[in-house]
């Protein structure tokens, strides 16, 4: 079975134009969503995204919302534990094949570190 985890060197997720997420209200509370239109750049890239090493530059202190945790997932999209690993395969999946393309090396690497076969 595919295991959900994040690869380095990716980044997809962290492109927050709100025009590629047109549902941001139905999953984030008011004060999320305050805060999410806050890290958007101009670019509609966070504020917080390094692009150059393709990484978050506050880890650990980043938003909930960045977090790919049971708990989360439950609060935001109504997704029991069980299913967490299947959706966020498919939630990474569709960033990168956003951001990348789906025959991209960044798929293709995410693809084989989770395990993911067709
Ligand atoms: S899209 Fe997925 S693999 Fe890529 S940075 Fe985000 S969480 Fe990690
Ligand atoms: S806070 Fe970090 S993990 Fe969250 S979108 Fe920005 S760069 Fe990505």
């Amino acid at each position: 079975m595919a295991t959900w985890q994040c690869v380095t060197s990716c980044g997809a997720c962290c492109y927050l134009a709100p025009n590629e997420r047109p549902d941001l209200d139905q999953y984030l509370s008011p004060d999320q969503l305050a805060l999410y239109l806050s890290l958007v750049g101009a670019n509609g890239w966070c504020i917080h995204y390094d692009p150059h090493d393709r990484r978050c530059t506050i880890y650990d202190q980043r938003p909930d919302f960045c977090r790919v945790t049971a708990t989360t997932f439950e609060v935001m999209f109504n997704i029991d534990p069980s299913e967490l690993n299947e959706f966020a395969i498919d939630c990474c999946q569709e960033h990168i094949d956003d951001i990348y393309g789906e025959d991209s090396p960044e798929m293709q690497r995410f693809n084989q570190a989770v395990g993911w076969t067709t």
